[in-house]
């Protein structure tokens, strides 16, 4: 028997009329790439989002397409999330940060129909244009009258233009809520970056789970600071889910250091705030600079990285709760958020910093596991570390046209990280699997930076792994064995790189050595060679 209650489906489109209707003085603040302060309300932000969903029929484009976009934090952005997702196109969200060549193949692969992109992409986008056939359309994020007159991107158009006429009214279709609305391309651990494509319905039940109050806890009363760009997992859904509660919104554009940041924290009384850990660095170490407090600023969800225990403490001393949270772009991204239960209320507060210091619990909708190397489940009990594995209705079943063949090991996703839950329920990252550095919040592709040392005439064989770094959290070491005989200095090495990825890419330093630790199966053994530089020094 079936239930009998409405069937109405999870959609998009909903969140940013429910913002419009409920909450419509609330305010919408971005700081421009210009460099101006922009302040509109959701009721506004609705209106133009409607002007894009009737600017998109006109073009016209089928449902299901691509829209691409190369862009920071901001208004307009914000406007294309539902603008486009809303109509039952698929927003494309792609990371400038990477390499030209790059971007441009994620946008083939993609086949996005229209890149719309900030100013500060133009270069990049001009680089691009005539090697990406699928997009018909270019539209540049800016008034009317700072549109380049010899761009040299053909029909190049502004954003504002291309909405000015259309109307502010528009009949939002209801479609089945399995429906894609967003994509965002992960660069794993090998091979070309793949696809995770979300639905409406994942979208929507991430957010409820999201805003539980041992997540992220966001209500009509917060103003939340997404420094996570939007281009990062939809910047962990904040702009889903503070249209969901009404929370007011602060968009930091592209000025991300610290000195930006504080001065927007503070002036717009935010009260959350997002990022990676090396974002916080940068502003702590500004806030003490200047010998500044915070005055609103309560709690901020830091993931992406591992958030060390000394920076959980710093913010501490300035009343500031670190939400440590865990999760993939793969997870929607949220999977765990650390959070104390009750019974922790009374422990001392080393005890309580040190649970806090753990990658937190999951929230209901988030199935986790620890795996030995056979498969067998392990214990829950803060000490075994196993292969972490999870599932839930916003994981990924498949990768965006099959890419990498099936992702799931029994309905399960490997997430290559490796883990201990204690019998709380607490997660703690041990150790990753994957073949991967981190820096910064932004992936390096060990296997690729080794594969164009390999093709390096003097080197015979070349290992990438990853070292700590104070600010990028992990920066890459290039180990290298030279051919015998052969001579290559670090520099020789390093400027065979230029041009072959992104600047920020290029490993930090090469060492030199007469053999790489192999396994029985002739792979590195990564682990050895981690153990062996853990205490190496990179160059300042
Ligand atoms: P991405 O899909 O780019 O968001 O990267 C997800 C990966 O980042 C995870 O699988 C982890 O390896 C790493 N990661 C994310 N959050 C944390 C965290 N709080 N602590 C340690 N590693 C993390």
């Amino acid at each position: 028997m079936l239930g009998l209650m409405q069937d109405r489906p999870l959609l998009i489109s909903q969140l940013i009329e429910f913002a419009a209707r409920h909450h419509p003085t609330t305010e919408i603040v971005s700081r421009r790439i210009e460099g101006d302060i922009h302040r509109y309300t959701y009721l506004d932000a609705a209106r133009r989002a409607r002007q894009v969903a009737n600017a998109l029929d006109r073009l016209p484009l089928p449902v299901g397409e691509r829209v691409a976009t190369l862009a920071w934090n901001g208004y307009r952005h914000f406007e294309m999330y539902y603008g486009v997702s809303g109509t039952g196109r698929v927003l494309h969200t792609v990371n400038p940060r990477l390499a030209v060549e790059q971007v441009a193949w994620i946008l083939n692969d993609a086949e996005d129909r229209i890149l719309c992109f900030d100013a500060t992409f133009l270069q990049v986008v001009k680089a691009i244009a005539d090697k990406c056939p699928t997009v018909r359309k270019w539209i540049l994020m800016c008034d009317v009258d700072q549109l380049p007159p010899d761009s040299g991107i053909e029909g190049l158009v502004s954003y504002e233009s291309w909405i000015e006429g259309e109307s502010d009214a528009y009949e939002w279709p209801e479609f089945d809520e399995r429906t894609a609305a967003a994509l965002c391309y992960t660069s794993g651990t090998t091979g070309n970056p793949k696809g995770v494509l979300y639905s409406h319905r994942s979208t929507l039940l991430h957010c409820y789970g999201a805003g539980l109050p041992d997540f992220i806890s966001m209500s009509a009363r917060d103003v939340v600071l997404p420094v996570v760009p939007m281009f990062h997992v939809n910047a962990w859904s904040l702009p889903y889910l503070a249209p969901m509660v009404g929370a007011k919104m602060v968009f930091p554009g592209a000025a991300l250091d610290g000195k930006s940041i504080y001065e927007l924290l503070e002036s717009e009384g935010v009260t959350v705030s997002a990022g990676v850990p090396t974002v916080w660095l940068a502003l702590l170490n500004h806030v003490q600079s200047v010998g500044g407090r915070f005055s609103s600023m309560y709690r901020t969800l830091i993931g992406g990285s591992a958030c060390p225990p000394a920076m959980i403490a710093k913010f501490a001393d300035y009343g500031v709760t670190v939400l440590h949270a865990w999760g993939m772009t793969e997870m929607s991204p949220l999977g765990t958020v650390c959070n104390l239960k009750r019974k922790h209320l009374e422990q001392s507060p080393e005890h309580q910093r040190a649970i806090m210091a753990k990658q937190g619990r999951a929230a209901f909708g988030v199935d986790m596991k620890i795996v030995d190397t056979e498969g067998k489940e392990l214990p829950w009990d803060g000490v075994n570390a196993g292969d972490l594995l999870v599932r839930g209705p916003w994981i990924i079943a498949k990768y965006f046209k099959g890419a990498g063949g099936d992702p799931l090991a029994d309905g399960w996703f490997p997430t290559g990280d490796v883990a201990t839950i204690d019998a709380d329920g607490y997660m703690q990252i041990t150790d990753r699997s994957k073949d991967v550095i981190k820096s910064g919040g932004e992936w390096i592709s060990s296997i690729d930076i080794e594969n164009i040392a390999m093709a390096h005439p003097v080197v015979a064989m070349a290992a990438c792994i990853a070292v700590r770094h104070p600010k990028w959290d992990e920066r890459p070491l290039l180990v290298v064995m030279k051919k015998p005989g052969e001579q290559a200095s670090r520099e020789e090495i390093l400027s065979f790189f230029n041009g072959r990825v992104a600047k920020w890419q290029v490993p930090d330093d090469v060492v030199f050595v007469d053999t790489i630790p192999l396994g029985a199966t002739g792979k590195v053994q990564k682990i050895k060679l981690r153990e062996q530089f853990k205490d190496y020094k990179l160059p300042a």
